[in-house]
């Protein structure tokens, strides 16, 4: 059986830097690329077979076609999303709905749960996630009033940090952070602040109300991750460590240090080669890869010396 590789679909981001480019070896053609999308059925960036049998093939229509290569899983669409974001400059502060509010007023969209694993981050960098409002009142208040020193809430970050951002929480990265990201594949953002900056002479759309209407409070859960405090791993692939789950899909970090073998037992494994280069049963993969091990896949052996995040459905 063989791996699924795909061919990552670039975006120009007005925040993005070239780190993509310089430090991951894509070939992409524009400056300011912020997004790689790696693994992807999204219609805003839907990803290529590259190699093998299904060499060309859409990844949404070889999900629709090819159902028995995903476990049968009972999903209209394929359900995640893998990207690799470079931020120069800070991102927008954001929060997603939930499937639920996106159902209702998305056209049927998913919601977004999303998690980051932090690649790398420059010194003293700083990362937004969660907000200081006790309720529902003043959230509307702070936002309304324009309160965003006392509003946002910011945490240092560094490499190897780990969060899940759950629907409802207000996040975003700043400039000097490089992520990689698993999300339900979706396109659903609500932008609550974007540090009063103009785009073209003019200041980006806020979505204010639905912000609002999606904001939880108070905040309470951080889900963090930070390797130091949990070692534990699964129990079947001892060699793969347990980042975190919700209720989407589990993610984990998979180092290989000369060999590493796993069992793909999932519906199927989504894999992202995010550190040096080695082999999986023989094929060649390196730093920016990004392929599917399908269902049934079984036994996997590595060698050389990566890093790798992996991720999972749950159904
Ligand atoms: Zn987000």
């Amino acid at each position: 059986m063989e791996i699924i590789r795909l061919k990552p679909v670039f975006k120009k981001m007005i925040w993005g830097g070239n780190r993509l480019r310089e430090e991951f070896g894509y070939n992409i053609d524009f400056d300011n690329c912020g997004e790689c999308w790696g693994i992807s059925a999204h219609p805003n960036g839907d990803t290529i077979v590259a190699g093998g049998e299904f060499e060309g093939m859409k990844l949404s229509s070889l999900f629709n076609e090819r159902k028995d290569l995903f476990g049968n899983i009972d999903n209209d669409r394929f359900p995640l999303l893998i990207k690799i974001i470079d931020a120069e400059e800070d991102l927008s502060i954001q929060v997603h709905p939930d499937d639920e509010y996106a159902m209702k007023y998305e056209n049927g969209s998913f919601g977004k749960t999303e998690c980051w694993y932090v690649i790398d981050a420059l010194p003293d960098t700083k990362i937004i996630i969660g907000h200081n409002a006790k309720d529902k009142a003043e959230v509307k208040d702070m936002i309304e009033n324009k309160r965003w020193n006392e509003f946002i809430r910011e945490i240092p970050v560094s490499a190897g940090d780990f969060f899940m951002i759950r629907p409802g929480t207000v996040h975003a990265i700043k400039g000097g952070t490089l992520i990689l990201e698993t999300q339900q594949s979706s396109d659903i953002t609500y932008r609550v602040y974007d540090y009063d900056r103009l785009q073209d002479g003019k200041p980006r759309e806020l979505h204010i109300r639905q912000s609002i209407d999606v904001i939880e409070a108070p905040f309470v859960i951080e889900n963090r991750f930070r390797e130091e405090e949990r070692k534990d791993s699964c129990l079947i692939n001892h060699e793969m460590i347990n980042l975190g789950d919700c209720e989407y899909f589990t993610v984990w970090r998979l180092d290989v240090q000369n060999e590493a073998d796993i069992i793909q037992d999932r519906a199927f494994m989504l894999m992202s080669v995010i550190e040096g280069f080695g082999y999986i049963d023989g094929e060649f993969i390196k730093k920016g890869d990004h392929f599917i091990l399908p269902y049934g896949y079984g036994r996997a052996v590595f060698k050389g010396n990566l890093k790798i995040i992996a991720s999972a459905p749950h159904n």
